[in-house]
């Protein structure tokens, strides 16, 4: 495996072998109401034309263009056309069917006169504007016909792509199972959120943000608890692992004396990939595989668990699900202060975009850039991304950004 200055493997080698490592989940059948935010497994062919047959986008009067050459002209109605109730006659010379949003164009008709355009008079409707042929009928299978392919495999469904699965008359759909992503906190200093807070303890945030941040892509997160900085412990909880498609374990994943991920579950059997990362934050990164399941360990400072977790766990639940990542989408913006020269690793700025007058991108890295700082991140709106050994760049000038969230 290729390994930059130190043992540090560049961000893509590292993507790349974490990807290689996972792969895409069985398929399960749910009911279409349910489908939001999951990954279709296989192509939905229409199972029906839209419209059926030929209708009329507006409110009005279907007429034959033939009668209409010159107007103003008076036309006898001969009954009406409704959507969900057509008119089953044929509209003959000088003869007009009223006609409704979403109704049947009657035989003989070819065009249709909008209400306002009408007036009725006695048993009469004179028609005031003219109109050309076609005008305001949607042809049968305007939307869509029988037999096409409308949505990808791998589609992440979202409201307008399950209204037209509907239109379909899917009401069944094959999606991708649910990656199970179980994660688990390290760290004698951890208690949970509403614990009693005493001495040198501090609240495990990373395994709340990271299961939120599973949930919303489409996994479902597995809360293992807190293990305590010991062999013993850290054994325990991953013993009874089964069921899961990948383990997170956070914490105790760099050099110090508590760090006991990599030797512990080692000697459990973690089969390990690659553990250090040429990036900022989240040089302590270990990817590999412990009893048949992939395990990402990520650091323990909360930014970057948070941005190595977007950067390698996003992907990698992505995969399972068969759909298109969009993780490491990259735009442009322009700086809105000078950045100095980068060293060996890549950087993952935390920064703040915002619209200038002219409507450009103006994006500033926040000033403190400490792993630790969950209330800067919070409010970043994106990552400014600079390349290892990246040249000073001055106010104004472009640089590379993946958006959060
Ligand atoms: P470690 O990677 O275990 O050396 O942890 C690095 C820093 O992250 C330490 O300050 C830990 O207290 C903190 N930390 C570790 N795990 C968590 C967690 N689950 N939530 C919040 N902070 C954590
Ligand atoms: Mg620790």
């Amino acid at each position: 495996m290729p390994e930059l200055n130190s043992g540090m493997l560049a961000v893509d080698e590292a993507l790349k072998s974490v990807l290689l490592g996972i792969k895409q989940l069985d398929y399960e059948q749910i009911s279409i109401a349910q489908s939001l935010g999951r990954v279709l497994a296989v192509d939905l062919i229409s199972r029906l034309t839209q419209p059926p047959s030929a209708v009329s986008a507006m409110d009005g009067y279907a007429v034959a263009v033939n009668d209409i050459a010159t107007i103003p002209v008076t036309l006898k109605q001969i009954g009406e056309s409704a959507a969900g109730k057509s008119f089953n006659g044929k509209i003959k010379a000088g003869q007009t069917v009223r006609i409704f949003t979403g109704a049947s164009i009657p035989q003989g008709a070819n065009t249709i006169i909008i209400q306002e355009d009408t007036e009725k008079s006695g048993g009469g409707i004179i028609i005031k504007e003219a109109a050309p042929e076609g005008k305001y009928i949607r042809p049968a299978g305007m939307d869509f016909k029988k037999g096409q392919k409308l949505l990808k495999a791998g589609t992440r469904l979202n409201a307008r792509n399950i209204a037209l699965a509907a239109a379909m008359n899917m009401p069944w759909i094959k999606v991708i199972r649910k990656p199970r992503i179980a994660i688990l906190s390290t760290g004698n200093e951890l208690v949970l959120p509403g614990e009693f807070v005493g001495q040198d303890r501090i609240i495990s945030s990373n395994s709340l943000g990271l299961a939120a941040m599973v949930s919303a892509n489409g996994g479902i997160p597995i809360n293992l608890g807190i293990a305590k900085d010991d062999p013993g412990s850290l054994k325990n909880a991953v013993s009874q692992l089964s069921g899961v498609d990948m383990l997170i374990t956070i914490g105790g994943a760099s050099v110090g004396d508590y760090d006991l991920i990599k030797s512990v579950l080692g000697e459990e059997g973690l089969d390990i990939t690659f553990s250090r990362v040429a990036m900022r934050p989240g040089k302590p990164l270990i990817f590999g595989n412990i009893f048949g399941t992939p395990m990402l360990g990520l650091p323990g400072n909360p930014v970057s668990a948070s941005v190595t977790a977007t950067l390698f766990l996003l992907p990698a639940i992505s995969k399972m699900l068969g759909a298109e990542d969009s993780s490491h989408n990259t735009e442009t913006a322009a700086l809105g202060r000078d950045l100095k020269k980068n060293d060996s690793r890549q950087d993952y700025l935390r920064a703040k975009i915002e619209i200038n007058k002219a409507g450009e991108n103006i994006v500033t890295p926040f000033a403190q850039q400490d792993s630790s700082m969950l209330e800067n991140y919070a409010k970043a709106d994106c990552l400014i991304i600079r390349q290892p050994f990246a040249d000073p760049l001055a106010r104004g000038e472009i640089v590379r950004i993946v958006r959060l969230d």
